[in-house]
């Protein structure tokens, strides 16, 4: 359900497809029951993105899903079996032809959001944003600078703390701080 293109709107219909999308972190996307608590998976990155967007409002009931219902055991169980990032709720979704990507960082710390913009760019902050409307006004029409949000999922530190990578970071960090703190 998108509208037509805008008279103007730069010939974007071939290179939209070609566009290097590179994959963010996620490697699956569940939700939980406002009523149950219990976690079901939704099989994909935009269905997630559509029920993030407006969780508050409308928030995420099992009998959402066809032939579910409260009844049904959970999909997946919130353990540290696997790690875990918890998203804000309410992200509006990416403006067309652009896509959000979250990545994890190497030591697990914290995950980092940008866009791919629709030139194939990165857009690391809101001032990156500014730069693409300024240079491509042409796109002010469809995409504002307010339908990005760059709030990264939150680790949850439990599901990560076992991992021998998130364990090693942790120990150097905590080694530089001995070290700074016996050199004063
Ligand atoms: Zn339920």
């Amino acid at each position: 359900m998108t509208s037509g293109s805008a008279p103007g709107s730069p010939p974007s219909q071939g290179s939209q497809r070609k566009r290097g999308s590179t994959k963010d972190s996620v490697g699956l996307y569940a939700v939980q029951c406002c009523e149950c608590y219990k976690w079901r998976m939704i099989s994909t990155k935009e269905e997630f993105e559509t029920v993030r967007e407006n969780f508050t409002e409308n928030p995420w009931f099992c009998n959402r899903r066809p032939g579910c219902s409260c009844q049904n055991p959970a999909d997946i169980e919130y353990d540290s079996s696997r790690i875990w990032v918890i998203d804000k709720p309410n992200i509006p979704k990416p403006p067309p032809e652009t896509e959000r990507l979250v990545i994890m960082r190497g030591d697990y710390s914290k995950m980092d959001t940008y866009y791919v913009m629709p030139n194939g760019k990165r857009a690391r902050c809101a001032g990156d944003v500014e730069k693409f409307l300024e240079a491509n006004p042409e796109y002010k029409n469809r995409i504002s600078a307010s339908d990005f949000s760059f709030a990264p999922p939150k680790v949850v530190e439990a599901t990560v703390s076992h991992n021998s990578a998130w364990k090693a970071a942790k120990a150097k960090k905590q080694e530089k701080a001995d070290a700074l703190s016996a050199q004063k």
